[in-house]
């Protein structure tokens, strides 16, 4: 793809005026970067993989158990009351994105993306090794449909079923647990028709994005390619080519080298490999997902050349452009890393202020407030919400602390028995004479002591008859 007849700012690279979609066949490239991203997309890939089959404390180590609302992480369980955790977590996660794209521009997209490191890693070598290089692929792709080709495509697209199918099923292994998951597959369909249409419906996406959406998903759709440039400044590092170095540029002339071109010898490498067919040499662009393929390929071409390499490099825009040095302490940087730090203290003080029993009592509402047991005899009915969020049963005693001996605590359950993972609520009178009262009113606290030694206070108000 030419980049001499396309306006890289008014128009999309992959499409065409009309509006039709010009298909990407990148060449594949190898070098410094492109290893180093192979070993860190794996390591994701196996992460992801060996997650749901990793043991803690004879449960599974992550597990979102939705339908419960039970989550656990590594022998943690939260449930939906410990809300409040999710908020600091998905805030850590907001900011550390703000942070890092303000520091090293999208790297998230290049390094870390499910959509580049499935792509790229796994969807596209399975399409390198059954229909060849880019030039036999586009060739394949416009040629009539023989026995060949049928055999091609249907054996990239068989294959594609299989790996969507097991990727799909991994990261439903998360929700549904594994061993649940299991069991599952080896039952008919009919007998988990939900679930079964769930694993289908991921594998549709899967296979529609990897198969064919790809680099339109990132180029048109993505939300974060569209808000990254508020994010980053001229100081962020990014993927970027050297104009004063490259500029201008020519072809190579080995026998009458002009010594007023530039570095870049216009071989339209750095363009032939590029997943989301745009011209690094244009400078940032929203579709640059920041991938490296460019910087292997033109450092391949510097080192026929004899020149050094880094025409196109992770550099600053300040730096590529003005030859100014990189200013790392920057406002926005100062900004998003102290809100970093901000609220991950927050979530670790939240996580581990955490209390695995939550008590609340209330007073039953649709009655009297107090009801008279005897003409000096008051009773004052609540409701006592006792939740276990341990994984384990817990067995709970119940008492009144600091009243007098007058003063008496009634419940039909004490102590009380909780499974892991479970609320109960308890009626609780609690009857008091009317001499202990001020005004109508008295308090007393009501103590839950756990098997595991935590005592619980809460302090609740007794209302009488004013005298
Ligand atoms: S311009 Fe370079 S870094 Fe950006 S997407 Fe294309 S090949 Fe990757
Ligand atoms: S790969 Fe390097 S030399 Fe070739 S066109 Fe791109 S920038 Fe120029």
């Amino acid at each position: 793809m030419s980049s001499k007849d396309h306006d890289y700012r008014t128009e999309l690279y992959t499409i065409t005026k009309d509006g039709d979609r010009k298909w990407v066949y990148p060449t594949h490239v190898s070098g410094f970067w492109m290893r180093t991203r192979t070993v860190v997309v794996y390591a994701l890939m196996a992460l992801y993989v060996i997650a749901p089959w990793l043991v803690y404390e004879g449960h599974q180590a992550i597990h979102l158990d939705i339908p419960h609302r039970r989550f656990v992480f590594f022998g943690a369980t939260f449930w939906a009351t410990d809300l409040q955790l999710l908020f600091f977590v998905l805030a850590c996660l907001a900011l550390s994105l703000f942070f890092f794209t303000a520091l090293l521009g999208r790297v998230w997209c290049g390094w870390a993306c499910p959509e580049t490191v499935f792509l790229e890693f796994v969807y596209r070598p399975i399409e390198r090794l059954i229909e060849g290089g880019p030039v036999a692929r586009m060739k394949l792709d416009n040629a009539p449909w023989t026995t060949q080709k049928i055999l091609k495509k249907g054996t990239k697209y068989l294959t594609y079923i299989v790996i969507s199918w097991f990727l799909a099923s991994t990261l439903l292994a998360y929700f549904v647990g594994r061993e649940e998951l299991i069991s599952m597959m080896l039952r008919p369909p009919i007998e988990n028709l939900s679930t079964f249409c769930i694993t289908l419906f991921l594998m549709g996406v899967l296979l529609f994005q990897f198969g064919w959406f790809r680099e339109q998903f990132c180029t048109a759709l993505c939300p974060y390619a569209r808000f990254q440039s508020v994010l980053m400044d001229s100081n962020s590092i990014q993927v970027g080519y050297d104009p004063e170095r490259g500029e201008p540029r020519g072809k190579l002339n080995k026998k009458n080298p002009n010594p007023d071109q530039g570095d870049c010898i216009d071989c339209g490498l750095c363009v032939r490999v590029c997943p989301t067919g745009i011209d690094i040499r244009n400078g940032l662009q929203l579709e640059c997902i920041q991938c490296t393929a460019c910087i292997d390929a033109c450092d391949s071409i510097m080192d026929k050349i004899d020149k050094p390499r880094g025409l196109i490099r992770y550099d600053t825009e300040e730096s590529l452009l003005h030859g100014k040095s990189t200013r790392v302490l920057r406002p926005r940087i100062i900004v998003y890393s102290t809100l970093l730090v901000i609220a991950f203290a927050a979530l670790l003080y939240n996580f581990s202020s955490r209390q695995v029993t939550d008590v609340k009592i209330v007073r039953k509402s649709g009655e009297n407030v107090y009801s008279m047991i005897s003409k000096d005899t008051v009773a004052n009915h609540f409701s006592l919400r006792l939740s276990n969020k341990s994984d384990k049963e817990i067995l709970y005693h119940i008492k009144l602390k600091g009243s007098g001996r007058k003063t008496k605590l009634i419940t039909p359950i004490n102590p009380v028995k909780i499974e892991g993972g479970t609320s109960m609520p308890l009626p609780i009178f609690i009857h008091f004479p009317t001499s202990s009262m001020n005004s109508g009113k008295m308090s007393v606290s009501v103590s839950v002591t756990s098997s595991n030694n935590q005592e619980y206070t809460r302090d609740v108000t007794l209302l009488g008859p004013e005298k």
